[in-house]
């Protein structure tokens, strides 16, 4: 048992649900008690998606369980494939549904329906959302394929070459933008796309798939398997950059040039965006060193750390994700910034992390917004599990170089501006602009609790162990004196202090031990 109140993934079958309802001509019958519609919303509220999600559910009750609920099963499918005709069914199960075992999908298997049926094995005891996306998008891929010859790939020389787009689905952070970004980009040096999927895409277009000449996998948390198995089964390459940022967007490039025998040189060059001039304009001199929190999925934070220091001069101070099974690469990316790779879905360690860090910038999903309000942190929203404010209207990409622009713009607008920051340091003390006086975008708990809750925790609260016992003291002139330092890095210096104080046994800081702290650090 785990005590959850907020979770970053749904069970896997909401994942086998995206991949269904990105799909066209796709039908998904889940077995799963009344109540678990609830699901539809996500699509229709959420993604504000114009129809129902293609799902039949076969909503048993508690009075069901006394009889025979594999013959609901049963006429739950057929009624389904009567009604929608679709060209390929996919059958799971919901949690509760796991644990009565009607095996919903060999017995839809051998009910004869002249479509290819797929059943669904999600675990969803031990497995999340992300993972079952995966499963299902590689079930029916290897189902539709399997035994599949495709005719020879012609070699790509005098013709275009033709990549599969794979990963994008509906509830994935900005999948819609994403895919005409990477479709420019890879026009831009004279590629041409195959098929999207499973965005879109419906079971005869998966069966083109081997018909590409090398696969991008665009978020590795949904294609990753499939991608590997298309190149066991038909010798695709994977191009495997995620082109989030201006370099990694370069680097796509580089690689698709190294897959596809072309030269990239010229699109890189005439490549439009903003970002690496507005980050070296004279107003983000600001931004360098600023220090970052980043948490999300593992494509997002990994992509998002390397833009927060190679492009915007930030310093990542912490990073980590809920996606366990890029623990890996996580950890690697971690040690290449000297930090601990922090590997949870439980909100309550990452909360501790970030008040432990003291970052000036959050940068997370949904839940990470909240914690970086109640702490009256900046944040901006890099990966979902998101809000329906992150289904925007506008198009907002987060891949390519106008994907860069939009992340110029959202990470900057939640920092205080350059101007704002040196007027409250030089006017520390008036009324008006004295840094007690939070922005309001920052939220109460940053006007109430003014700079000092501000990523500063009370000394007890500190993730390093100070407990009651060994408390330390700021006398009044020590407490003072830290009052002078910005706000912004007012809890760091608190922190710093303290660790000084605690390992030389001093109980009562003074303004000469801050000041003493200061020049240890500082070394
Ligand atoms: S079956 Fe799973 S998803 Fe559905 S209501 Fe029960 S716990 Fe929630």
């Amino acid at each position: 048992m785990q005590l959850t109140v907020w979770t970053y993934e749904g069970p896997p079958h909401i994942g086998a649900m995206r991949v269904a309802a990105s799909m066209r001509d796709v039908h998904c019958v889940l077995h799963a008690p009344q109540g678990d519609t609830y699901a539809d919303l996500l699509f229709t509220m959420i993604a504000r998606s114009a129809k129902r999600p293609p799902v039949t559910y076969t909503t048993f009750q508690a009075r069901d369980l006394g009889g025979d609920t594999a013959e609901l099963v049963r006429k739950t499918l057929q009624d389904t494939v009567q009604r929608f005709k679709p060209r390929a069914l996919l059958v799971g199960e919901a949690c509760t549904a796991e644990l009565i075992q009607d095996q919903p999908g060999a017995m839809a298997e051998g009910m004869g329906f002249d479509i290819p049926v797929v059943p669904l094995e999600l675990p969803a005891f031990t497995r999340k959302e992300n993972w079952g996306a995966s499963e299902t998008f590689f079930s029916l891929v290897r189902a539709l394929l399997r035994g599949h010859k495709p005719a020879e790939r012609p070699a790509m020389t005098g013709r275009r070459p033709r990549a599969n787009l794979l990963g994008p689905t509906m509830l994935g952070f900005r999948c819609r933008d994403d895919v005409t970004e990477v479709t420019r980009l890879l026009a831009s040096v004279g590629v041409d796309v195959n098929v999207v999927a499973p965005a879109g895409a419906a079971p005869e277009d998966l069966l083109r798939l081997p018909e590409a000449d090398f696969n991008v996998c665009l978020y590795p948390e949904v294609a990753y398997s499939t991608c590997a198995w298309l190149e066991r089964m038909f010798q695709q390459p994977t191009v495997k950059t995620v082109p989030i940022g201006v370099g990694a967007s370069r680097d796509f490039l580089l690689e698709v040039g190294q897959v596809a025998g072309i030269d990239p040189a010229p699109a890189i060059a005439a490549a439009q965006t903003r970002l690496p001039w507005y980050s070296r304009s004279v107003d983000s001199t600001y931004l360098t060193g600023k220090r970052v929190f980043i948490f999300g999925d593992a494509t997002h934070v990994i992509a998002a750390a390397r833009v927060a220091t190679e492009e915007l001069g930030f310093e990542v101070v912490g990073l980590g994700s809920y996606s366990r099974e890029f623990a890996r690469e996580l950890r690697a990316a971690a040690e290449g910034y000297g930090v601990e790779a922090l590997i949870t879905d439980d909100y309550l360690q990452v909360e501790a992390r970030v008040l432990e860090l003291a970052p000036e910038l959050v940068l997370g999903t949904q839940m990470e917004r909240h914690i970086a309000k109640r702490a009256g942190i900046p944040c901006a929203v890099i990966s979902a599990p998101v809000h329906v404010q992150d289904f925007p209207a506008r198009y907002a990409p987060q891949m390519g170089f106008e994907g860069a622009n939009v992340i110029f713009d959202t990470w900057v607008h939640p920092l205080m501006m350059g101007l704002e920051e040196h007027l409250i340091t030089m006017f520390r003390e008036d009324i008006e602009f004295n840094d007690e006086a939070a922005p309001s975008h920052l939220g109460p708990a940053a006007r109430q609790g003014g700079a000092q809750t501000r990523a500063e925790p009370a000394a007890d609260d500190d993730a390093e162990g100070a407990g009651a016992d060994d408390a330390i003291i700021w006398d009044s002139d020590a407490e003072k004196e830290l009052r002078k330092i910005p706000f912004f890095v007012r809890g760091k210096a608190r922190r710093n202090t303290e660790r000084f104080a605690r390992e030389r046994g001093v109980a009562t800081i003074t303004v000469e031990t801050l000041y003493d702290a200061k020049a240890h650090f500082g070394r």
